[in-house]
């Protein structure tokens, strides 16, 4: 209607940057590379997009603008069509990984760095767009580090480009510094004053202290709604659960909290009520993620609650493969936090943490990416974009030698790089899937074993939040109703029963519910999957199915994760293959009771001990013929007992 645009226009022209449009634009315009720096909330990811529309930089090419994390690129991008008065996906688009809204007509493309990458893939100097921002550029994720080096040599042979860099304060200069010394634009915000606390003594238990602090915000301050930082969803659904059951404990003695969870995997609808005020009389508690540090602006917020953690993706040496595990985050951080307490006028912010923790134990910025994680992905793009001297790539900031050379052995051992480092054949079609090296290598065996049809599906369902739901109150009957599905093979085969049960149910919803099986993850493996489908129906492989023979569903499994491969042990446990280190199969395995002799994994999860989720039943031989190269590595004796073992 008439009167929520207007509303729209006074927002805009409200914000920070609307004063500085002209100044802002001219300055683009003239230089080849910005770093534009400003309060999360001035308006730079949702208004520099149209103002670049609006002067005209669109004729020339698209204006493509990356996020860190794919719910900002959709909800961004939503917002923005609002703004420009289209609907999504037309003038306005997104694109993140196994989603693609946008169409001919886009000018406006918000788009995960990670699928601005893969475009690179394609056409190298991403040719399509005449402007490029690289949005929230401090957080240093993979990809952002990779398009710093690409694009840095992009625009000495493109010459009418430009790139936009958006960065928190702290990081200005050293992006700076890297693109030969370009400006610094700095948008002036109102930051009001934050009152910081910490605790007295660390805290046992920070989920508790999370409860605690909520409440008493809620019982004790004045009005202003909460925005609370803790680490995934699991943990924020729990949270959320608790706090609601609280304040109805409380009854009527108290105002209604209205307690809102944000997180990546988050329907859409849920999303857009996080930006919607609290109703009269009641107050907003947002419980999110990281996602809410800088990538979405959340306005109301008086309150900061900060147990000072954040999930991660960390390369664990020993076990030769990246876990997201939950760590401190650095002041950086917890300052950037705390500032979204200050946007809308002075507020509080509750660390539940010392002050001596956060000066001596915290580390002054967060670790790049590209220096903690497998590089083993990022490496075949690069390969694929033909830069095969990585030790001369210009990193801004150098990832481990030792990770490099990491990286091109896994690719080595799937095949995908020859003896020179160069890639092959199969290593060309694997980096075309936007996927895990290991799990593109899996499907394109199936290819060859003619069982893509199952494989892909295992392939998309393992690609997806878990599948299966288990609420705190039904645990129990959630147990059994997922035991029904287990297959003695295991868990991969599980997974496509579980596909395979609902798709002779329609697709149905109620089926999901009555299976406690979730069925936003089902809808999503499903896109999933018409997504992978294209990509190999593109090479013209024919899609066949092993019509009941799963035994090469599992070898096709075993090509792509032959490293993940793990023995028995007559005491307890099992043994890697690798490097002979314990680990177990998770009691919600289908494997839990069986305990085959030789498993491949998918994944490790450290709990209590450390634990292998999705544990398939494989034959030994099987490792030795999918990777030849990779078992000379492996203790002579063992390799003849493996060998051995071929009937
Ligand atoms: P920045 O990128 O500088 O942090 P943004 O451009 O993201 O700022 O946000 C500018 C303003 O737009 C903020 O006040 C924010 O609250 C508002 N905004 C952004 N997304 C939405 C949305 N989905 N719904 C309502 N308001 C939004
Ligand atoms: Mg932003």
């Amino acid at each position: 209607t008439s009167r929520t645009s207007a509303t729209i226009t006074e927002q805009r022209q409200s914000l920070p940057i609307c004063k500085l449009k002209q100044s802002l634009v001219e300055t683009i315009g003239k230089c080849r590379v910005l770093v534009v720096i400003g309060e999360t909330g001035s308006g730079k990811t949702t208004q520099i997009t149209q103002y670049l529309v609006e002067s005209g930089f669109a004729n020339r090419g698209k204006i493509a603008c990356t996020q860190p994390r794919r719910m900002a690129a959709m909800s961004v991008a939503k917002r923005v069509s609002e703004e420009f008065g289209c609907k999504l996906g037309t003038k306005v688009g997104y694109s993140i990984r196994f989603e693609d809204c946008t169409s001919s007509e886009t000018i406006i493309k918000y788009m995960t760095d990670g699928m601005l990458l893969r475009e690179a893939l394609v056409d190298r100097d991403l040719n399509a767009y005449s402007v490029i921002i690289l949005d929230e550029a401090h957080e240093r994720n993979i990809h952002t580090d990779v398009l710093f080096g690409l694009l840095k040599s992009t625009l000495e042979h493109r010459k009418d480009l430009h790139l936009i860099v958006t960065s928190a304060t702290l990081e200005a200069e050293k992006f700076s510094a890297y693109f030969n010394d370009c400006p610094i634009f700095t948008i002036p915000g109102r930051n009001y004053h934050v009152e910081v606390f910490f605790t007295q003594e660390p805290e046992a238990d920070y989920l508790e202290a999370t409860l605690d602090t909520v409440t008493q915000i809620h019982l004790t301050e004045p009005p202003g709604d909460i925005l609370v930082f803790l680490t995934g969803q699991e943990e924020i659904d729990t949270t959320c659960q608790i706090l609601n059951e609280r304040m109805a404990a409380l009854g009527d003695v108290v105002p209604p909290l209205l307690v809102l969870p944000v997180y990546s995997a988050q329907p859409s609808e849920v999303q857009s009520r996080i930006f919607d005020p609290a109703p009269e009389g009641s107050r907003k508690c947002v419980v999110a993620t990281n996602i809410a540090e800088a990538s979405l602006t959340i306005n109301g917020i008086y309150y900061v609650v900060d147990p000072g953690f954040a999930k991660i993706k960390a390369f664990n040496p020993k076990l030769g493969m990246d876990t997201l595990i939950v760590s401190s985050i650095s002041q950086a951080s917890a300052k950037q936090r705390a500032g979204r307490a200050g946007r809308t006028g002075p507020g509080k912010c509750f660390r539940l943490y010392t002050e001596s923790a956060f000066k001596n134990e915290m580390l002054p910025s967060t670790v790049p990416e590209i220096q903690r994680t497998n590089l083993a992905n990022t490496v075949l793009s690069l390969k694929a974009m033909g830069i095969n001297d990585l030790f001369g790539f210009d990193f801004m900031d150098r990832p481990p030698t030792q990770s490099l050379v990491n990286a091109m052995e896994t690719l080595y051992a799937l095949g995908s790089l020859d003896d020179e480092g160069l890639l092959t054949q199969l290593g060309r079609k694997m980096s075309e899937f936007p996927l895990e090296p290991q799990l593109s290598k899996m499907l394109l065996t199936a290819v060859d074993l003619e069982c893509v049809d199952e494989t892909i599906t295992i392939v998309a369902m393992l690609s997806v939040p878990s599948v299966f739901y288990r609420p705190r109150d039904k645990q129990g009957i959630a147990d059994q109703k997922r035991a029904r599905f287990h297959q003695i093979e295991g868990d991969h085969l599980t997974l496509l029963n579980v596909y395979e049960t609902w798709k002779a149910h329609k697709f149905s919803n109620s089926w999901c519910y009555d299976n406690f099986i979730q069925s936003r993850s089902m809808k999503r493996a499903q896109d999933v999957r018409t997504q992978l489908l294209s990509i190999i129906e593109r090479h013209n492989f024919e899609i066949k199915s092993s019509r009941g023979d799963y035994g090469r569903v599992r070898k096709a499994i075993t090509a792509g994760f032959f490293a993940h491969a793990a023995r028995k042990d007559p005491k307890e446990g099992y043994r890697t293959l690798v490097d002979n280190h314990q680990i177990y199969i998770h009691p919600s395995s289908a494997l839990f009771n069986r305990a085959p002799e030789w498993v491949v994994y998918h994944e490790l999860v450290l709990t209590t001990k450390e634990y292998m989720r999705e544990v398939c039943a494989v034959e030994p031989h099987w490792l030795v013929d999918v990777a030849p190269h990779f078992y000379k590595k492996i203790d002579p004796d063992q390799l003849k007992s493996m060998r051995k073992n071929k009937k």
